[in-house]
């Protein structure tokens, strides 16, 4: 009888061969699956189970990039319980994993070396605030891309993010924010 199990849940599951040791029993019988929900996302479900003394556990987990999901069972298949599909499966669902874990490829960011090669996006967003002056708020309707009255509106109320912008047009928008003396904050962490 299969029963769920909280210890199962410690997996540490982008690294080694499976089936690995059970922290349970002892045996080398631990199995892992996991399902993306959509290509695009992120979220999806975790399946750690031992086929020896048949405990599991069937979590939500933020899936890691490198997984790709097993393609011979599909969400029509996947129940809580690993007695329906996945045990069957077992054999050919550690050869899956094994092959993305050995295929998984940790390169580590590139430091762009200039401003132009900087291909991250950053988005400014101009704080609530009060504005005061007329220079200000002719800055706001510019980037707001609306009359002074909405920008003021608009900024006063909530602020304003801006769209996505490469670094070399964050460090134009950005003096000019300095210059007015507007508060703001850039997303991700600005370095330029
Ligand atoms: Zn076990």
């Amino acid at each position: 009888m299969w029963i769920d199990d909280d210890r199962l849940t410690q997996e540490d599951f982008g690294i080694g061969t499976y089936p690995k040791k059970c922290p349970i029993c002892g045996k080398d019988s631990i199995h892992l699956l996991m399902y993306r929900h959509s290509e695009m996302s992120t979220n999806g479900a975790c399946w750690i189970w031992c086929s020896s003394c048949e405990k599991y556990s069937h979590i939500n987990v933020t899936i890691p990039d490198w997984w790709d999901n097993y393609d011979r069972l599909g969400s029509d298949k996947l129940f809580a319980s690993p007695e329906h599909n996945i045990d069957d499966e077992r054999e050919n669902i550690d050869k899956w994993v094994n092959k993305l874990i050995n295929e998984k490829v940790d390169t580590p960011k590139e430091e762009p070396k200039s401003i132009n090669e900087d291909k991250t996006l950053y988005v400014i967003k101009i704080n609530t605030q009060k504005i005061l002056t007329e220079e200000k708020a002719e800055l706001a309707a510019q980037l707001c891309r609306c009359d002074k009255e909405q920008a003021i509106n608009m900024i006063e109320n909530h602020g304003f993010e801006l769209y996505p912008m490469p670094a070399a047009d964050i460090s134009l928008v950005k003096k000019e924010l300095e210059f007015k003396k507007f508060d703001f904050t850039v997303s991700p962490e600005y370095k330029w």
